[in-house]
């Protein structure tokens, strides 16, 4: 029999954290000294497993460590009168919950009560938790941390495709590629096993890395493996453009398959029109040239062999997001790629199940099964499955900004009153939300906040009531990885006995607020319901079943009753009712004036060693130890201009702060200190001069939000995460 954290035998299950989803099994431990803390011991789980063929990073390597880790919050916690956090039995963490709850509602109205969801938690949590909302809250007010990651290019494959599923080809394919192009994507530090499926394109040459960084990624490029392309900040939609111009003007245009498989050639024409090769080396800094071989390279694959072009964050994070990556997808049509045998258009899903996450409705405009919460049929339908009426679902929400710009904000007669009761599963705001500072302010605004955690995460600090979870090796359960193929995550250890499943308390609390419809605790019946919601919609999972995954078998939705899911997307047509995918004409805006002296373009990202707001990986000890705190990447030649030596602490702030005022409920009348990022410098010559490199993994004065801002996209509702203009000043060690 397990013991808490410790594995009594070999059990397959899948890395706790990227979208590679990494197969790998979980052991017993060598006892004693050397053996691990957790008890349990990840082994490679074979060869067989395509997406990371046996491989793992570190961050996979040292997970179990997370598994009975001193950390771990094994008990409700609830705020005292004197503001400390003290343990409390479950059915008084409960009912506590469930009285707040009432109160806001009758107070305030159904939207007073929020919830903020994450894109880690399992399709069952996923699923269970929209419809929690939505049926046990009544609330129309939920959305999630995926609205921060993966949100615009969502949306540009929703308007390109008519779907949207992160690969719509197993990642194995690219292994006959000879050409990638890869935009925004460190994928060698932040999914490592992935770059072995860049193997055929680098032997060739044809790797290609758009980013402004000299990354671990734009490294693959060396010795003739391919070419780094490093564009000025928030110049990539421009740098897409010229390509299409090149693509369109230089006669390298797929003609029979745009004129097949597509529709708006011809406003998509004018719209690169004014992007010739020498004006976006003057608006980017790509010469002219390398931006012909470029597209010469891609076309000539596109036609001889096999290309891909894969978009990552760095180029959607941006508050034009969703038509950068329109403008990838839009190039990807002209070449005749998507859905073809010769290539194809994908975006590299960042967390765990980002895909599935997606999918299930948690998404403030969605309803399971990729459904829009504003079609009559399908809420009709999804009515149906849950057994109420159609009338009982609230309509669409806000997305995740708006949402957490709102909280404890009072009704004007122009605006209803915000979120006064909030419940946070699986996400960390307060380190990786845009604007950390107001939106601790939100948080400390509500009536009553409740985040289920399974440590005392930044967020979970700032909770009335912290309900402790299961962790992933603790549960049953099932994920969707970058392809959308579904997996099965196992329970593999016992959970410390004060911890419970989001679902049996979405369970308790469902029963004690008089929910119409049943929310069941087991993940395997909540499976069986989440398959008949998704039946019939674009992300349909009604022919997946447990036992099916059990049995090894590969499958991708979408997989309708029956069927044998869907490995390869677009192969006879795209999901628009004529079949076409939808050339889309987007429009860039001049490039932002250079940065002045002292300023620049501020990048955020990921490091090898640490995973989203690095609640996890900050407390595993080797991965600490290897990346203790935050640095801010400048180029040595603007380090010098400014009299900043290497591991000297700077300041960061935003070149243009807004006026800070009392906000939220902090002290009356006291005045907001302005958001800065302390950091140490490290210089290296891989970062344009113009531009500096934070990650966003560190908590408090490191952490790299406290400098973005609320500007979203107004499509995807994705924060501007990759270009904000900052000061950089030499300062004091904290
Ligand atoms: Fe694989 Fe991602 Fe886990 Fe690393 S973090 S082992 S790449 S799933």
């Amino acid at each position: 029999v397990s013991t808490a954290g410790t594995a009594s035998r070999p059990t397959a299950t899948h890395c706790p954290y990227c979208a590679l989803q990494c197969a790998m099994s979980l052991a017993p431990a060598p006892a004693g000294a050397g053996g691990p803390a957790s008890g349990a011991q990840p082994e490679v789980a074979g060869r067989e497993f395509p997406t990371n063929r046996g491989g793992l990073c570190r961050k996979g390597w040292t997970s179990a460590e997370l598994l009975a880790h001193p950390d771990r919050v094994t008990e409700p916690l609830l705020r005292s009168d004197d503001g400390v956090l003290r343990p409390v039995p479950w059915d008084v963490a409960l009912e506590r919950a469930a009285a707040e709850v009432r109160t806001a509602q009758e107070r305030y109205g159904k939207d007073a009560v929020g919830v903020f969801g994450g894109g880690g938690l399992t399709n069952e949590k996923a699923y269970l938790l929209g419809k929690f909302a939505r049926l046990a809250l009544g609330t129309s007010r939920i959305d999630y941390n995926g609205r921060f990651c993966m949100s615009s290019a969502a949306a540009a494959g929703n308007r390109a495709f008519g779907i949207d599923r992160g690969l719509p080809f197993p990642v194995t394919d690219l292994g006959t590629a000879d050409t990638v192009l890869l935009l925004g994507s460190n994928v060698a530090e932040t999914m490592p096993p992935f770059v072995q499926h860049l193997a055929g394109a680098r032997a060739g040459g044809g790797l290609i890395v758009v980013d402004p960084r000299r990354s671990a990624t734009a490294e693959l490029t060396a010795d003739g493996a391919g070419t780094h392309l490093q564009p000025a900040p928030h110049t990539d939609l421009i740098l897409l453009l010229g390509l299409a111009h090149i693509v369109i003007n230089d006669g390298l245009l797929a003609h029979s398959y745009v004129a097949e498989r597509t529709a708006g050639l011809e406003a998509v024409i004018r719209s690169v029109a004014p992007w010739w090769p020498e004006r976006v080396q003057a608006a980017t800094g790509v010469p002219a040239h390398v931006l012909r071989e470029a597209a010469e390279r891609l076309a000539s694959s596109a036609r001889t062999g096999s290309c891909y072009i894969l978009t990552g964050r760095g180029i959607e994070q941006h508050a034009d997001g969703t038509d950068t990556v329109t403008a990838a997808i839009n190039l990807a049509l002209l070449l005749g790629l998507p859905g073809s045998e010769r290539g194809g258009y994908g975006t590299l899903t960042g967390q765990g199940n980002g895909q599935g996450g997606r999918e299930h409705g948690q998404k403030s405009d969605q309803l399971p099964g990729y459904r829009k919460i504003t079609d009559p049929a399908a809420r009709e339908h999804v009515a149906r499955v849950w057994g109420v009426p159609e009338a009982a679902i609230p309509g669409p929400g806000v997305p995740a900004v708006e949402l957490l710009a709102s909280l404890g904000k009072p009704a004007t007669a122009d605006a209803p009153g915000g979120v006064r009761c909030l419940f946070v599963h699986g996400a960390n705001v307060v380190v990786s939300a845009p604007d950390v500072s107001a939106v601790r302010e939100g948080l400390r605004a509500l009536d009553f906040l409740v985040v289920c955690d399974f440590f005392l995460s930044e967020t979970a600090r700032e909770a009335d009531l912290v309900l402790p979870v299961l962790q992933w090796a603790e549960e049953e359960g099932t994920m969707t990885n970058l392809e959308g193929r579904v997996l099965r995550r196992r329970r593999a250890v016992e959970a410390p006995a004060g911890a419970r499943s989001e679902l049996w308390i979405m369970n308790r609390l469902a029963a004690l607020l008089d929910a119409p419809s049943a929310f069941p605790e087991d993940p395997r019946e909540v499976f069986e319901e989440l398959r008949a919601a998704s039946s019939g919609g674009l992300a349909d999972y009604s022919g997946i079943t447990y036992e099916r995954l059990d049995a090894g078998e590969a499958l991708h939705w979408p997989c309708p009753a029956g069927s044998g899911g869907t490995p390869r997307l677009f192969t006879d047509g795209f999901a628009h009712p004529d079949g076409r995918a939808r050339l889309v004409a987007v429009r860039a805006s001049a490039p932002a004036p250079s940065a002045g002296a002292g300023a620049f373009q501020l990048a955020t990202g990921r490091l090898l060693e640490h995973y989203q707001s690095g609640a996890q990986t900050r407390r595993v000890e080797a991965l600490s130890a290897a990346q203790p705190e935050v640095r801010l990447s400048v180029h040595p030649a603007a380090a010098a201009g400014l009299g900043i030596a290497d591991g000297a602490w700077v300041r960061v702030r935003r070149e243009h702060a807004a006026p800070q005022g009392p906000r939220g409920a902090g002290t009356p009348g006291a005045a907001q200190p302005e958001p800065v990022v302390l950091a140490r410098a490290e210089l290296t010559a891989g970062i344009r001069p113009d531009t500096v490199f934070l990650p966003f993994h560190f908590p408090g004065l490191g952490a790299a939000n406290q400098v973005t801002e609320q500007r979203t996209d107004p499509i995807s509702g994705m924060p501007e995460f990759k270009t904000t203009r900052v000061l950089v000043e030499p300062a004091e060690a904290p």
